[in-house]
């Protein structure tokens, strides 16, 4: 699969001006709500499973409105599932997301964290979503999760009482958060996770219900209500010129690759709380009555409390910078205090903003966008006080290295500047997502530093840390290392700074299938990460597999070249299964990863090391049949896939289709959610049916039920039903309800053996009524649930045939799953044996 960036532009930067890793400015209004954020010491933490699940709304209200430090804990990264902007699928998927996710919590004021759980793809109930997930580790997750943000309420998304009615991910998020509630106080609860935290106890749990939780609008009114808060979120805030819908909405909006764009409501609106833990608050609109959310909540907060209430009370908004000393003393003695979950925090918040009264501007950037391990690099300082006030650089250190030691006076806007000059250290560790640095399993991410559980992302490889003066008090203040640069056509730009190796290779097909005994080119592409980097490039799979040549020599001159080596794979004279993986060699070292770049405009660049490999699969296959016209649906795979095994395919566009246009073809293929999303297809229905009735193969993959065009009576030429029903575990089991039709046995014999090893799910919408022509093929179903046959389905309709299948080829083929190819070529082959035999007998 080739990465392609695509920069995607919507109307939110309009309202929003930002590129993701840009330093903000900070106006006082800015200013003023983050002293109010800071004089209010209560925390909240939301919890649900995906990104998109969190309500921004309720987010955002806590965040901006009650001013509580608000998190939210989302359980997976949401790789499972589908991307509306780009290529990236699975790990990168969840990557993507993980940075959209962060997006959102840069407008709505949250902050973001996960568990190591993987969103592993649609699951019917929490018991099986629990038994994938590993229950103990995600539980321990979350407790710690507890332990460590220490929120005074949580607030689940979803109902912890109702399994089956949503996605299992989504009850268990909420029976986790239940348990977790009451184990994160116990010391014999995860006691091995104690050591760099404390237990902790929340206050209170609430289940974020709605009216739709109680089946309509009538049945809530009537619902008895005296365990439910009700919060009116719609405030408007003056101070930022947006009402907290506005903001829920461009925060939501950030979730582009789900297409979670979205128009703003205004005015006011009720959100509704039920109390599920704890004690119900009198005012029942009010999350933290009778919590302390004062300086006084802190043991030597009272006289800090007392110096940032005045600020707030008395801000200036004409000129911060008044409030500089008041607001360093308040830090000296919040320095003082013995809390150190609070001393953190608070002096996190504190430095941030005696940087913006100061005025001050600091950073720390590079010219180049990655380097390697030993590399010299050079790095630019800029340092300016836009204030009267005496502030003094003393000392700037790159991580724990003191970088510049003579100590500058910043005053009169006067712009200092300093070029550093060191060498990365050899033992600098590439830069990438920390949760895929190891293999992990269906359920769970391997991470191995306990420390890094729960981070939204890796720490960055460099940071620059100031260390200030404000009249002899110290404070420093520190900033990541970033990677800055102009464009003519979208001015300035910050992206992340990256540590890559010198070099990565990357098979350009992530599954190769072989159809019979023939050797196959397989091409390597060599990227350089330096000037003038030269080595091996090698090929290592199973020996039944023979290779022309072992290694090659590569030399690459530039940095960001490219260089592609051929090498000739033989595959084993029988079927069989393996993985190969491309490894490079330079100056000793054996690089077996690609990089991977995730480019948009919402989120900051993403460079992703992942494991160099594809998948070889040697196919004893027949087809019957060569010419497939395909028309493309919601966006697959599947003609890749069937190149692979020596079908011609070609892309019909919807406006090419004619009467008889597409009579040349052998089988007509419809792309995954053609009918929903191919409106045209409407128009040209009629034809699509004759090419059929006419003796052509026409095969209709999945589409979800009622979402097409009002033209359409029926998709198929005879009564056909789609239902919601689906199989999602792949492992179920599948029977062979028609073992005599030519689907299952020609020109492959197809048995339950061809059912093994498939990925993710079975299938998807299947019909669930069908008129007699129809022959259902398949039957099956997911544990206690009742069978379905309605995932292969064929009828004849006039000399040819028509084939509706919801199962998931279009995840089955790009996996490489053998029984699946064999089960697509019966369908593309249907009918032509009786041809040949109809021919011969004409001959
Ligand atoms: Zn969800």
């Amino acid at each position: 699969m080739r990465r392609i960036s695509i920069f995607f532009i919507t109307c939110i930067f309009l309202v929003t001006p930002f590129f993701a890793q840009t330093p903000k400015n900070h106006s006082p209004s800015d200013i003023f709500h983050e002293i109010q954020k800071l004089n209010f010491l209560g925390t909240a933490l939301y919890i649900a499973a995906h990104p998109d699940d969190e309500n921004t709304r309720l987010i955002s209200y806590l965040s901006n409105h009650v001013h509580a430090r608000t998190g939210y804990l989302s359980l997976t990264r949401g790789d499972g599932g589908q991307n509306l902007i780009g290529p990236e699928l699975r790990e990168l998927l969840g990557v993507l997301r993980t940075q959209e996710l962060l997006a959102a919590r840069r407008v709505d004021g949250g902050e973001q964290l996960f568990t190591r759980a993987v969103d592993f793809g649609y699951s019917k109930n929490p018991k099986e979503t629990l038994e994938i997930w590993d229950k103990e580790m995600i539980l321990g997750d979350v407790v710690t999760a507890i332990r460590k943000f220490k929120p005074d309420v949580i607030v689940n998304r979803f109902d912890h009482r109702s399994p089956g009615t949503t996605h299992g991910h989504h009850t268990a998020s909420a029976m986790l958060s239940m348990e977790a509630f009451d184990l994160a106080n116990d010391p014999n609860a995860f006691p091995n996770r104690l050591e760099n935290t404390d237990t902790w106890q929340p206050k209170r749990l609430f289940f974020n219900t709605s009216w739709w939780f109680y089946g309509s609008m009538e049945k809530f009114e009537q619902a008895d209500k005296s365990k439910l808060l009700n919060v009116d979120i719609g405030t408007y805030y003056p101070m930022l010129g947006l009402s907290n819908n506005e903001i829920a909405a461009l925060a939501s909006s950030q979730h582009l690759c789900q297409g979670f764009g979205r128009l703003s409501s205004r005015g006011s609106e009720e959100e509704y709380l039920e109390l599920l833990k704890g004690d119900m608050p009198q005012n029942n609109s009010n999350l933290f009555e009778g919590i302390n959310t004062t300086w006084t909540r802190v043991a030597g907060g009272k006289e800090i409390g007392t110096i940032l209430d005045k600020v707030e009370a008395e801000f200036n908004f004409k000129d911060p910078s008044v409030h500089l000393s008041d607001l360093v003393e308040a830090y000296q003695l919040l320095q003082k205090i013995a809390d150190d979950h609070w001393k953190e925090l608070k002096s996190k918040e504190l430095r941030a903003i005696i940087e913006e009264v100061g005025g001050l501007h600091l950073e720390a950037f590079t010219s180049q966008g990655y380097s390697n391990p030993g590399a010299p690099i050079s790095l630019n300082l800029e340092a300016v006080n836009r204030s009267n006030k005496k502030i003094m650089l003393e000392s700037v250190f790159i991580n724990d290295a003191i970088l510049l030691n003579e100590p500058i006076n910043l005053k009169d806007n006067k712009l200092f500047q300093k070029e550093l000059k060191f060498n990365i250290q050899e033992s600098t560790n590439y830069t990438g997502p920390y949760w895929l640095m190891e293999k992990g399993t269906l359920g769970t991410y391997k991470v191995t530093d306990m420390e890094l559980i729960g981070k939204p992302e890796s720490p960055r490889a460099f940071t620059a840390t100031f260390h200030l003066s404000f009249d002899g008090v110290k404070i420093p203040i520190t900033k990541d290392v970033l990677y800055k640069y102009g464009r003519p056509d979208k001015g300035e730009i910050y992206q992340p700074f990256e540590i890559v190796p010198k070099a990565t290779s990357m098979l350009k097909d992530k599954v190769i299938i072989f159809s019979d005994g023939t050797a196959k080119q397989i091409p390597v592409t060599v990227k350089a990460h330096k000037d003038n980097v030269k080595g091996m490039v090698r090929l290592r799979i199973g020996q039944e597999w023979i290779l022309d040549t072992p290694a090659q020599a590569f030399n690459i001159e530039k940095k960001g070249d490219e260089q592609t080596l051929f090498f000739t794979l033989s595959p084993p004279a029988s079927e069989d299964e393996a993985y190969m993986t491309s490894i490079v060699e330079v100056d000793g070292e054996e690089i077996p990863k690609e990089l991977v770049t995730i480019a948009y405009d919402h989120i900051p660049t993403q460079t992703v090391l992942m494991p160099s490999e594809a998948k070889v699969v040697r196919l004893d296959i027949q087809n019957a049949g060569q010419n497939i016209g395909y028309i493309m649906g919601a966006g697959d795979d599947v003609p890749t896939s069937l190149e692979q095994i020596g079908f011609a395919v070609h892309t019909v566009y919807p406006e090419e289709i004619t009467e008889n246009s597409l009579d040349k073809y052998d089988a007509v293929v419809l792309g995954i959610r053609a009918y929903n999303v191919v409106n045209e297809l409407s128009f040209k229905q009629r034809h699509i049916l004759d090419y059929a009735k006419n003796g052509g193969t026409l095969i209709v993959q999945y589409n979800t039920a009622g979402r097409w065009a009002d033209q359409f009576e029926n998709i198929a030429p005879y009564e056909l039903q789609i239902s919601r029903d689906r199989v999602t575990n792949e492992n179920s089991e599948v029977k062979i309800i028609a073992e005599d039709h030519d689907l299952v046995n020609y020109p492959n014999k197809i048995t339950t053996e061809d059912f093994k090893g498939w990925v993710q799910e079975r299938g998807l919408y299947f019909p669930d009524k069908w008129s007699k022509e129809f022959t259902p093929i398949l039957e099956m179903k997911d544990e206690g649930e009742k069978a379905t046959k309605g995932s292969l389905l064929i009828a004849p309709y006039g000399e040819g045939h028509y084939i509706y299948t919801g199962l998931s080829f279009f995840r089955e083929l790009p996996a490489g799953v053998p029984g699946a190819y064999k089960l697509f070529s019966n369908m593309l082959s249907v009918g032509k044996d009786n041809l040949s035999k109809k021919k011969q007998i004409k001959g």
